[in-house]
């Protein structure tokens, strides 16, 4: 089965762990060279690669004399504006060898929650991808600050994914794919090959921590899996440290950890507005409202409108509370704080009156709304 899918496969992304790359002395430049023959191999049988790459802050923090993990941001800002040239020249080098070209993108979450930057960032990619450039995607470490940043190169790749039409997520990881139990501790641990559906159960599976060198974890992994599933794509979780990984994996050898992608693909925006856009503030509507939202799929109208918090301009991604103060929806507002003040509790028939404009009738559009459930949304 994996094989007829991984047949189809045209577009892929592939996240390459910091752990795969480099250790605590550095960048492995020789495994970034196989890693690089392998992906040109794949190009050269037609697929089309986007690579997400961390090991930018590894490349960096020797030069700076920091073994393990730098403890303050700055240092790792400083670390990674070192490393990030160095991991791209050998990059660059890598791909050289073979005529390809390389691409250097960094990203910081803020791009892709702004919708023309994300279209423009699609745009790129896709220009690259047309002249036969594999971009090479890492966050922008040097400039991210908290509010920004995507938090792991996993949760990166997962909203890369979404950017513009792929048909597989690859993670490279140090382990082998996803263990019924932590293999560290449990040498009965079993790998589990197929994950239907990542469940609460296979989420607790992939345990908590990170690394010394990555941030992510096998838990990041999976909820990454999560969310590229929720997009209508398969994750493809294996070893990067194996020799030949990548061409086995495509050959269609059942290595590492399969997750299917979720039957009903949530619309590209939809999902971008649960997963990508974050939000700026609450807005608090009344039972009868919830209601009409939850159960028959309406848009939300200014009279349900009992309280707002926080600032937000028209375009900005809220959460949608109950009475009670419980999320249950994210959505792309159509009125800004202001406005929203003056017209809320009101009936459609007096927006215009109380604003002297109106944009619509509706506050949040049905099409810019997504509800939350365990299997939808995440906390963030
Ligand atoms: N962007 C970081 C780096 O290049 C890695 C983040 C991660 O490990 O997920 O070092």
């Amino acid at each position: 089965m994996r094989q007829n899918f991984l047949k189809r496969v045209r577009r892929a992304v592939i996240k390459i762990g910091s752990n795969v790359i480099s250790d605590d002395t550095g960048l492995l430049l020789p495994r970034i060279a196989v890693i690089c023959d392998e992906v040109c191999r794949l190009r050269a049988q037609g697929l089309e690669v986007i690579l997400v790459s961390s090991g930018a802050v590894s490349a960096g923090k020797g030069v700076l004399g920091i073994s393990g993990r730098p403890q303050t941001i700055p240092l790792k800002q400083a670390a990674a504006a070192i490393g990030q040239p160095r991991l791209m020249r050998a990059y660059k080098e890598g791909f050289q060898a073979h005529g390809y070209l390389a691409a250097q993108i960094l990203l910081t979450r803020d791009d892709l929650a702004n919708r023309r930057r994300y279209l423009n960032a699609r745009n790129t990619l896709v220009t690259l991808l047309d002249f036969g450039v594999t971009p090479i995607i890492n966050e922008n470490d040097t400039v991210v600050v908290e509010e920004i940043r995507f938090g792991d190169n996993d949760n990166l790749s997962a909203m890369v994914t979404s950017l513009l039409e792929v048909d597989l997520l690859v993670i490279l990881s140090d382990v082998d794919g996803l263990y019924d139990r932590n293999p560290q501790e449990h040498p009965e641990a079993r790998l589990i090959p197929l994950v239907e559906r990542v469940t609460d159960q296979i989420q607790a599976m992939a345990g908590g921590e990170g690394s010394v060198l990555g941030t992510g974890g096998m838990a990041s992994k999976v909820k990454a899996a999560r969310r590229a599933s929720l997009n209508g794509i398969g994750t493809l979780i294996i070893n990067g440290r194996t020799p030949q990984t990548l061409g086995r994996a495509f050959a269609g050898e059942e290595i590492g950890t399969y997750f299917l992608p979720a039957r009903d693909r949530m619309a590209a925006k939809k999902h971008w507005i649960a997963f990508t856009k974050k939000p700026r503030g609450k807005v608090f509507v009344d039972d009868g409202a919830r209601r009409a939202l939850l159960e028959n799929g309406k848009s939300l109208l200014p009279s349900g409108i009992t309280g707002v918090e926080g600032r937000f301009e028209r375009g900005d991604s809220v959460r949608l509370c109950d009475p009670a103060g419980n999320e249950f929806a994210k959505g792309v507002i159509g009125y800004n704080l202001t406005e929203l003040l003056r017209i809320m509790g009101k009936k459609t028939s007096e927006i215009e009156a109380s604003l002297g404009y109106k944009y619509g009738d509706e506050v949040i559009h049905r099409d810019n709304l997504v509800i939350s459930s365990a299997s939808e949304t995440d906390e963030d």
